[in-house]
């Protein structure tokens, strides 16, 4: 690809992101607001910008990939959001997880300029953003994906269409929500299992293969010991940050309630990470939930 992309956002997801567009021969302006964040693209080979105006000059696309809802209204909306300057024509990819509500707001500014945008938000962590195998979940027009199918598959592997404006949003919000009442629940299931006696490892086993199978008892086991290569058996490091399922939960809740659903498990579950957060564990990965369930 012979593309010019602004990417906006060099955090743990966005910087492999951006090595990988520039890998598939991309030219890619980077930009992010930390000085250690440039300092690192730099390293890695990345021209960085001096702002994010700067990083879109002459760019084809824009990618960002920032924490939450008021960082993308603070790039894109205002007299000094990117909105005001963008060309006609212009891709904007945002890969941000937020609210829906958000990223419908930016797309109609977006289109009142001819700019097109799609959400993009992902699923696959550090180590797809790493791999380039991570899973898109997009909402937008149809053609504006097909556009930007290229730019999306130099940094994933499945890219799915979920509807308009915002549909990829909710789609992601849904899977992070099961994705967290699933690890809560299966960390109260070991926490049950082990007061009894029970051994964690082998009780993880016997529901790996039986009804209770998850990616939690799997892959993610969130009792120290079962799997070796589960954060919790490194403390809790890395993984996917407790705050960020925190986030999602909240998002998660916001968007139900703009609906008319009910999300009852999703509401508890986003209090459980909240007091997680409370205890002191808001920057381990979610699965640290087993310390407040009940861990030995
Ligand atoms: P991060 O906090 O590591 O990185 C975000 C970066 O954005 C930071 O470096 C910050 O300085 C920068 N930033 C904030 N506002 C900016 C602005 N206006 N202009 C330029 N840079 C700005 O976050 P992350 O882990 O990379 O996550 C990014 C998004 O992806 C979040 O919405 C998160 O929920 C989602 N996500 C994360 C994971 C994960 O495993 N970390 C997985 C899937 C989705």
């Amino acid at each position: 690809m012979s593309t010019t992309i602004a990417f906006i956002g060099l955090g743990q997801m966005g910087l492999p992101m951006a090595c990988n567009l520039q890998k598939t021969g991309c030219t890619v302006h980077a930009f992010d607001l930390s000085s250690q964040a440039c300092t690192k693209a730099r390293e890695l080979g990345l021209g960085v910008a001096a702002s994010a105006r700067e990083a879109a000059e002459g760019a084809a696309v824009v990618v960002s990939m920032l924490p939450a809802s008021r960082h993308v209204e603070s790039l894109y909306l205002g007299d000094d959001g990117l909105l005001a300057v963008l060309p006609a024509g212009t891709l904007v990819i945002d890969s941000s997880t937020i609210a829906p509500a958000t990223v419908q707001a930016v797309a109609r500014a977006a289109a009142a300029r001819g700019v097109l945008m799609l959400d993009a938000p992902v699923s696959g962590g550090t180590v797809g953003a790493a791999a380039g195998t991570l899973t898109f979940i997009v909402g937008g027009p149809a053609s504006t994906l097909e556009a930007a199918r290229p730019v999306l598959q130099g940094m994933g592997k499945n890219i799915f269409h979920m509807g308009d404006s915002g549909a990829g949003q909710v789609a992601k919000l849904c899977n992070n929500m099961a994705l967290g009442v699933i690890m809560a629940v299966t960390a109260e299931a070991l926490a049950l299992g082990t007061a009894h006696g029970l051994d964690a490892k082998v009780l993880s086993q016997m529901m790996a293969v039986s009804t209770g199978r998850s990616w939690a008892t799997e892959v993610c086991n969130p009792w120290p010991g079962v799997l070796d290569n589960a954060p919790a058996s490194r403390g809790y490091g890395g993984g996917f940050g407790n705050d960020l399922m925190l986030k999602d939960l909240g998002l998660a809740v916001e968007a139900a309630l703009g609906a008319g659903a009910a999300v009852p498990l999703g509401e508890l579950a986003r209090n459980l990470y909240a007091l997680n957060s409370r205890a002191g564990r808001g920057q381990l990965d979610f699965s640290s939930i087993q310390q407040l369930l009940g861990a030995k």
